[in-house]
C-alpha cells in the first residue's frame, strides 16, 4: 500500500511539473493545426487530467488520498482554466480567469514568489497573438491588479503578529491552550483587571504545560516513542496550524511546535475523531517535519484528546528506531490522553475560579450598595426621581453591560399570565429608564419560552432558527442586534421573568457570560428584597390597617408638602367627613359592623379621589380628603358628589339593607388658610356647622 501510495505522489508531482508544458504545447498546437482533430484531442487532454485529479483526490477513500495536494491541483487547475481563457472570447473579455487564478497564486506563496509567477504568467499572456487581440492588456492589468490584492491580503493576515505585543500573543496562546474551546479572536479581556485575568491564563498555562509534560513523559516511557507531541486544536477557525509541545526522549527540552491542519495524523484525529497508527517503511510518508530526527520514522500513532466529547488538540508519537512497535500503543495513548483531557478540564475550572476571585471587588461593590438600598436613609442624596427599586435595577443593568459587555440589557418582568411581560428596565447606549408601564403579549418569542421554562438561551447570531422566530417580542426588537443571552431570573421574592443581553456582533456571548449574570441577578434579587422589605415597612407605618388609606400622620405630611409647593399661588381644598350617628351603628349592629361601614365609606372615597388627590382616615369615623387645585367651588362640588356616594352605599345586615349619611366641613387654601393645622380647624368647624344643621350636608367655611 504504502509503496502504491509513494508512487502515486510522485506521478502527481510529476503531472504537476508538466502542466506548464502542456501549456506550451497546446499553444504550438493552435499555430500548426488551427481546428484539426489532434488539436481538438490535445484540448481533451487538459480537462480530463484535471479531472482525473480531483475525482482521485476526492473519492479515493485511502487516508493519504483525503487530504489534496494543493500544488498540483493548482497547477492543473491554471491549465484547465487558462485552456478556457485562451480559447473562449467570452471568458476572456471579462479577465476572470486569470485574476483568479492569479489571486490564488499570490495567497499560496509568498510575495517573493508570487511577483515573478504573475510577471511571467503575464508576459505569457501577452506574448499570446490571435482571438483575444488587445483584450490581453486588460485582462493583463486584472490580473496584476487581483495578485496585487493578493500579497496585500496575504500580507494583512501575517500582520496582526507584529502588531500585538508580547503579552497579548502569550495571552492569545493561553487561550486557545487553556481555553481551547473559546474563539481567540473575541475581543479579548474585558477592561477592569485585564492585567489579572492576564496574568491568570498566563499561569493556567504554565500549569497546563506542567501537566502535558508530565503526561508526555510518561507516554514517552510507556510507548517506546522517540519523540512525542501534544497539540492543540488551532482555536482560531481561520488558522492553517495547529500547534503545541514537542518532547524528544534524550532531549530535556520541552520545543514548541506547529503543524499544519493538513497533516494527515492530526486531521485524522481532529476532523475524523479516530486514533491514527502506521507502523513500517509507510510510516516515512507521514513523518512531522522534512528533516532531523522523526523525519524517516518507523512508525507513527496519533490519538485525539477529548474533553466532554470536543476533541481538545492530539496526542503525537512518532518512533525512529527501526522494528516494529511491540507494545499496545494506541491503548496507552488513548489512557494518556485521558489524563491530559482531564488535566484540561481542571485548568478551565481553576481559571474559572480566577476569574470569580477577579471578579470580587466590583462584585462585592454591587453587594455593598445593594444592601445600602435597604437602609432608611436616603438612597440618592440629591434627592433623585429614581425610586429604591429603579436604582437596583439600574445598578443590576450597568453591571450587567460591563461584565458581560453587553450593548443593550433589558430586565423582562413577566407578568401575571406569564404569557405577557414589561421592560422593567432598560440599559441602552442612548440611557437607561423603564420601559412601558403595561405588559404585552410574549407571543412565540424566545424570551417567553425562556420564562416559562426557565431555561437559559445563548443566541449566536449566525442564520438560524432563532432569527425567523425571534428572540424579543417585535416592538422590543432593534436593528442590527445579532446575538443574545437570554436569561429566567426567578425567586420566591423580587423579580421574576427574563434578563436579556443584546449585541450587534455575532457570537458575542458565552457560557460563562451567562454565570456572571446569572450572580449579578442574585445580587439584584437580594437588592429587591430589601426594598420589598422597606415598601413592605413603610407601607405599614403610613397605612391604616383597618380601611387602607392613609393614616393622619402620612395624610397631614402630605398635606404639608403639596401646601409649600402650591405656596399660596393656587388653590386646594381640604374636606373633612364624619359619618352621622355612628355610635348608633355600632351600638344597634355591633362594632364588626361599624368596621364593615368604615371600611364600605374608605373605598369609596379611595376609589373616588382623583389623580393627584388624597383620601385618609382621619381617626375613628372621620376622614378627610385633599382636592389638588381645587377652589372653593370646586372643593364643595367634590364634597357633594362623596356626599351622595355614600349615601348610596347599601350595608348588608341580617338581610335588610342598611344606608348611612355623612357631614362634610369644606375649607380651601389660600382664602381660609395657608398651613395645616389653620386649615383643618376651618375644616372641621365647618363639619360642626353641617352637623348642626341637620348632618348629611356639605358646608364650606365659614359657614
Ligand atoms: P355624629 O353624627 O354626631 O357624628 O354622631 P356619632 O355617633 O357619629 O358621634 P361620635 O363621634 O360621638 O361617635 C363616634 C363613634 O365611633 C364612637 C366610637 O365607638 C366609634 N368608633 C370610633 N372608631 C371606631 C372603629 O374603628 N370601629 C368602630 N366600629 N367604631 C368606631
Ligand atoms: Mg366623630
Ligand atoms: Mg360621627
Amino acid at each position: 500500500m504504502s509503496g502504491r501510495g509513494d508512487a502515486l505522489k510522485r506521478f502527481r508531482y510529476a503531472a504537476g511539473l508538466f502542466a506548464p508544458v502542456y501549456l506550451l504545447a497546446l499553444y504550438l498546437l493552435r499555430e500548426r493545426f488551427p481546428g484539426g482533430v489532434p488539436f481538438l484531442l490535445s484540448i481533451a487532454i487538459g480537462p480530463l487530467v484535471a479531472a482525473y485529479f480531483l475525482v482521485s483526490y476526492f473519492l479515493d477513500r485511502k487516508r493519504d488520498d483525503r487530504v489534496p495536494d494543493f500544488l498540483p491541483l493548482l497547477a492543473w487547475g491554471a491549465a484547465a482554466a487558462m485552456e478556457i481563457h485562451a480559447f473562449v472570447p467570452p471568458v476572456a473579455r471579462t479577465g476572470v480567469v486569470p485574476a483568479a487564478l492569479f489571486f490564488g497564486l499570490a495567497m499560496k506563496f509568498p510575495p517573493i514568489l508570487s511577483i515573478p509567477a504573475i510577471l511571467c504568467s503575464d508576459a505569457w499572456l501577452a506574448a499570446v497573438p490571435g482571438p483575444i487581440g488587445k483584450e490581453i492588456f486588460y485582462t493583463s492589468a486584472m490580473a496584476l491588479v487581483a495578485g496585487g490584492v493578493g500579497i496585500a491580503v496575504r500580507r494583512g493576515h501575517r500582520k496582526g503578529g507584529p502588531e500585538v505585543n508580547g503579552v497579548q500573543e502569550a495571552v492569545a496562546r493561553s487561550r486557545a491552550l487553556v481555553l481551547p474551546w473559546e474563539d481567540s479572536g473575541t475581543d479579548g479581556i474585558p477592561a477592569s483587571g485585564a492585567m489579572t485575568e492576564e496574568s491568570s491564563l498566563l499561569r493556567r498555562e504554565e500549569e497546563l504545560k506542567d501537566g502535558i509534560r508530565q503526561a508526555l513523559d510518561r507516554l514517552s516511557g510507556l510507548t517506546g516513542a522517540s519523540h512525542v507531541a501534544y497539540i492543540a486544536r488551532s482555536a482560531s477557525p481561520g488558522s492553517v496550524l495547529h500547534e503545541g509541545f514537542l518532547l524528544s526522549r534524550g532531549s530535556p527540552v520541552f520545543r514548541e511546535i506547529s503543524l499544519p491542519d493538513t497533516y494527515v495524523p492530526v486531521r485524522e484525529a481532529t476532523v475524523f475523531r479516530k486514533p491514527f497508527l502506521e507502523v513500517g517503511p509507510g510510516a516515512r510518508r507521514y513523518a512531522p517535519w522534512k528533516s532531523g530526527p522523526g523525519s524517516a520514522p518507523s512508525g507513527v500513532a496519533a490519538v485525539p484528546v477529548f474533553r466532554e466529547g470536543v476533541v481538545e488538540g492530539v496526542l503525537l508519537a512518532v518512533r525512529d528506531e527501526e522494528g516494529p512497535w511491540r507494545d499496545p500503543v494506541i491503548p496507552a495513548m488513548e489512557l494518556a490522553g485521558h489524563f491530559v483531557g482531564r488535566d484540561i478540564e481542571r485548568m478551565r475550572e481553576l481559571h474559572q475560579g480566577d476569574r470569580y476571585f477577579l471578579r470580587g471587588e466590583w462584585y462585592h461593590e454591587m453587594v455593598r450598595k445593594m444592601a445600602e438600598v435597604g437602609t432608611e436613609a436616603d438612597p440618592e442624596p440629591g434627592g433623585g426621581a429614581r425610586s429604591r427599586r429603579e436604582m437596583v435595577y439600574a445598578e443590576t443593568a450597568e453591571q450587567v453591560r460591563r461584565q458581560v459587555d453587553a450593548d443593550r440589557v433589558l430586565l423582562v418582568e413577566s407578568g401575571e399570565d406569564p404569557g405577557n411581560g414589561r421592560v422593567a428596565w432598560a440599559l441602552s447606549p442612548e440611557g437607561d429608564g423603564p420601559g412601558t408601564e403595561g405588559c404585552e403579549p410574549l407571543g412565540n418569542s424566545y424570551v417567553g419560552w425562556v420564562i416559562r421554562t426557565g431555561t437559559q438561551r445563548i443566541f449566536p447570531g449566525a442564520a438560524g432558527p432563532p432569527r425567523s422566530q425571534g428572540v424579543l417580542p417585535g416592538s422590543w426588537e432593534r436593528e442590527g442586534e445579532r446575538s443574545f443571552l437570554v436569561l429566567p431570573v426567578e425567586g420566591r421574592v423580587g423579580f421574576r421573568g427574563a434578563l436579556v443581553c443584546a449585541h450587534p456582533q455575532e457570537k458575542r456571548f458565552r457560557k460563562h457570560h451567562a454565570e456572571i449574570a446569572r450572580d449579578i441577578t442574585r445580587v439584584m434579587q437580594l437588592g429587591l428584597s430589601h426594598v420589598e422589605r422597606l415598601e413592605s415597612l413603610t407601607k405599614k407605618a403610613t397605612t391604616d390597617g383597618l380601611t387602607g388609606l392613609s393614616n393622619r400622620k402620612a395624610f397631614l405630611e402630605r398635606l404639608a408638602v403639596d401646601l409649600a409647593r402650591l405656596d399660596g399661588r393656587h388653590p386646594c381644598g381640604v374636606v373633612m367627613l364624619d359619618i352621622d350617628h355612628f355610635k348608633g351603628i355600632n351600638d344597634t349592629y355591633g362594632h364588626p359592623f361599624g368596621d364593615e361601614v368604615l371600611r364600605g365609606v374608605a373605598s369609596v372615597l379611595g376609589k373616588g379621589v382623583r389623580k393627584g388627590d388624597a383620601a385618609g382616615r382621619y381617626g375613628g369615623e372621620e376622614f378627610v380628603l385633599y382636592l389638588h387645585m381645587a377652589d372653593t367651588e370646586r372643593a364643595r362640588e367634590g364634597a357633594e358628589r362623596f356626599r351622595r356616594m355614600i349615601r348610596q352605599i347599601r350595608f348588608a345586615h341580617a338581610g335588610k339593607e342598611i344606608a348611612v349619611t355623612a357631614s362634610f366641613g369644606v375649607a380651601c387654601a389660600p382664602h381660609h388658610g395657608k398651613g395645616v393645622e389653620e386649615l383643618l380647624n376651618h375644616a372641621d368647624e365647618a363639619l360642626y356647622l353641617s352637623k348642626r344643621r341637620g348632618r348629611d350636608r356639605v358646608t364650606v367655611y365659614p359657614g
